[in-house]
C-alpha cells in the first residue's frame, strides 16, 4: 500500500501517524497519508506567515509565472492525476479528467487574473487631497476543501490566493487528499518558494480550529456542508475572521412547455448525474410543465436506463459508486421516504448488491410532492425526483422555498420568460438551457444558506484582498 507525505515549508513530510485512503469502488484502503498534530499545523501556519513576507512583494505578473508553472506541470501528468481522482473519489475516469482540465483553466486563469489587482484613484472633494484605493493580500489563507471535486475545488481557492499574493494553507477532505497531494508536487516541480503553500492533513475540528484561532491565519475560504459552514461561522466570531463559504445546494431544474425538449432533457441529465449526484450544483429536484411532463419522463427515464454503471476506471462508465456507506443509506432514505408520500417509482431505487463498492442505481421518481425528502434536502446521489407544474409564478415559488440558493436551472425558449427567471431565481448561479454552469472567468457561489461570497472569476481573487483606503495630503 503506497504511503503518501504532506508537503510542509516546501519539504515532503513522513509521520508516523497515518490514515488510510479508501477506493469507494471496491470500499478497500489502497493508500495512506501522512497527518499532523495542530502543534504542526500552527508551525505551518508561521512557516506560511513567513513566506508570505517576500511573496506578496512579487509583482503579480511574477506570481503569475508561477501559476502558469504549476498548470504546465499538471498538464504533463493529466492522465496519471486524472486516474488519481477517480481511485480516491469514484467518479468515472472522463470527468476526472473534466475535473483536470478545469483545474489547469483555473490556474491559469488566476494567471492572467494576478497581474490585475486593480485599485482606483477617486476624485477629492477637499483642496489638497487625493485619493487612492488600494488591493492588499490578506495574508495566511486557510483552504479547505471537501471531497466531491477533490483536485478542483482546492485549486479554486489556492490559486486566486496566491495570484493575490497570500499563501496558503490547503486542508483537504479525510476521504480524498491524493488529488491535493499531485497538486503539492505539481507546486514544488514549479519551484514555488518555500511555504507558500502548505498541505495538511489530519483531524479536521483541529486544523479548522488552528486556522480559526491563529491571528498569523487572515482568511478561510471553504467549501462543504452547511453544518460545518455553521461551525466555522461560529469559530470565525471571537476573532472577527473573514470567511468565504461555498455550503450546500438544493438546486430546481424548471422544464417550461416552450423548451426545446431533447435539450432540456440532456441538460437536466447532466445536472442531475455528473459526478454520480455528488456535486453541489447538482439538480435535486425538477419541475415539468404540465403539457410536456409525460413526454420529459418518458425520454428522461429511457436516458437513465441506459446510464453505465461501474468502476469509474472501466471504459465508458458514466456512473461511479458514492462516496461511502453512509452516502447509500441516505440515497435510500430520500428513495423510501419519497415512495411512502406517494411518488412513483419509475427505475432505480436501491443499491447495486451486485458490485462491492458503494454504488446506487441511477433512478427516477415521478409525481413526488413537495414535501419529499429529497425535494427539500441535498441528495447527493443518482435520484431525480420529477413532479409537475402549470404556471411559471407555481415554478418560480416552489424552485425559491428552500433554504439553499445555490444553483437553479431553468430551460425555455422565451426571453421574456428567461429574464423573469433569471431576476427572481434565488439562486447565485442560474443556467438557463445550459446544464453545466461553471466556468473560470464567471463567479460561483450561492445565497441564503449556501454560503457566503462567490469563487472565480474577478470576484475570486477579491475575496483574498483587502481594500484599503489611502487619503495623501498633497495640498
Ligand atoms: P462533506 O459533507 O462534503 O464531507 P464536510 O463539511 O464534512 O462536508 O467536509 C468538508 C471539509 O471540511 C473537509 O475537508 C472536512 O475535513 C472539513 N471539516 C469537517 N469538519 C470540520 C471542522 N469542524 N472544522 C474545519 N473543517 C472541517
Amino acid at each position: 500500500m503506497k504511503s503518501y507525505p504532506l508537503y510542509l515549508n516546501g519539504e515532503w513530510l513522513r509521520t508516523k501517524a497515518v490514515h488510510p485512503v479508501m477506493n469507494p469502488a471496491t470500499g478497500r484502503a489502497f493508500a495512506s497519508v501522512s497527518t499532523v498534530d495542530r502543534a504542526r499545523v500552527r508551525q505551518a501556519v508561521a512557516e506560511a506567515h513567513a513566506a508570505f513576507l517576500s511573496w506578496r512583494q512579487l509583482t503579480g505578473k511574477a506570481r503569475g509565472e508561477f501559476l502558469q508553472k504549476i498548470a504546465a506541470q499538471m498538464e504533463r501528468r493529466r492522465d496519471e492525476i486524472a486516474r488519481l481522482i477517480t481511485l480516491e473519489n469514484g467518479k468515472p475516469l472522463a470527468q476526472s479528467h473534466a475535473e483536470v482540465a478545469m483545474s489547469i483553466d483555473h490556474l491559469r486563469w488566476f494567471a492572467e487574473e494576478a497581474r490585475r489587482a486593480y485599485g482606483r484613484i477617486v476624485p477629492n472633494q477637499v483642496e489638497g487631497k487625493r485619493h487612492l484605493v488600494i488591493k492588499s493580500p490578506m495574508g495566511v489563507a486557510g483552504a479547505i476543501s471537501p471531497w466531491n471535486f477533490p483536485m478542483v475545488l482546492g485549486v479554486r481557492k489556492a490559486a486566486p490566493a496566491l495570484a493575490a499574493g497570500c499563501t496558503v494553507m490547503l486542508k483537504p477532505a479525510r476521504q480524498t487528499p491524493l488529488s491535493s497531494i499531485a497538486f503539492a508536487e505539481c507546486v514544488h516541480a514549479a519551484q514555488l518558494p518555500a511555504g507558500v503553500f502548505q498541505l495538511v492533513c489530519g483531524a479536521a475540528s483541529e486544523i479548522g480550529q488552528e486556522l480559526l484561532e491563529n491571528p498569523l491565519c487572515r482568511k478561510i475560504s471553504f467549501t462543504g456542508s452547511t453544518e460545518t459552514g455553521q461551525l466555522l461561522i461560529r469559530g470565525a466570531a471571537l476573532g472577527v475572521k473573514p470567511l468565504s463559504l461555498e455550503l450546500g445546494g438544493q438546486a430546481p431544474v424548471l422544464v417550461f412547455q416552450d423548451a426545446e425538449i431533447d435539450k432540456a432533457v440532456a441538460g437536466a441529465m447532466i445536472a442531475k448525474f455528473r459526478n454520480t449526484g455528488q456535486s453541489c450544483i447538482a439538480a435535486n429536484r425538477i419541475y415539468v410543465q404540465r403539457p410536456i411532463y409525460k413526454k420529459f419522463l418518458a425520454l428522461f427515464v429511457a436516458k437513465t436506463k441506459a446510464l453505465k454503471v461501474g468502476d469509474g476506471l472501466e471504459a465508458g462508465v458514466e456512473i461511479g459508486p458514492l462516496i461511502d456507506k453512509a452516502a447509500l443509506a441516505k440515497a435510500s432514505e430520500h428513495v423510501e421516504d419519497a415512495v411512502q408520500k406517494g411518488a412513483r417509482l419509475l427505475c432505480g431505487g436501491q443499491p447495486l448488491t451486485r458490485r462491492k463498492g458503494f454504488f446506487f442505481e441511477p433512478t427516477v421518481l415521478a409525481d413526488v410532492p413537495d414535501t419529499g425528502l429529497c425535494m427539500r434536502e441535498e441528495t447527493f446521489a443518482p435520484i431525480a425526483p420529477v413532479t409537475v407544474f402549470d404556471t411559471e409564478e407555481e415554478a418560480i415559488r416552489r424552485a425559491n422555498a428552500s433554504n439553499y440558493g445555490l444553483s437553479a436551472y431553468a430551460f425555455t425558449n422565451d426571453l421574456r420568460r428567461a429574464f423573469r427567471l433569471m431576476e427572481r431565481l434565488e439562486a447565485g448561479m442560474i443556467g438557463i438551457n445550459d446544464g453545466v454552469p461553471t466556468t473560470s472567468q464567471c463567479p460561483f457561489g450561492g445565497v441564503k444558506q449556501s454560503g457566503w461570497g462567490r469563487e472565480l472569476g474577478i470576484e475570486g481573487m477579491e475575496a483574498f484582498l483587502e481594500t484599503k483606503h489611502v487619503s495623501l495630503g498633497v495640498g
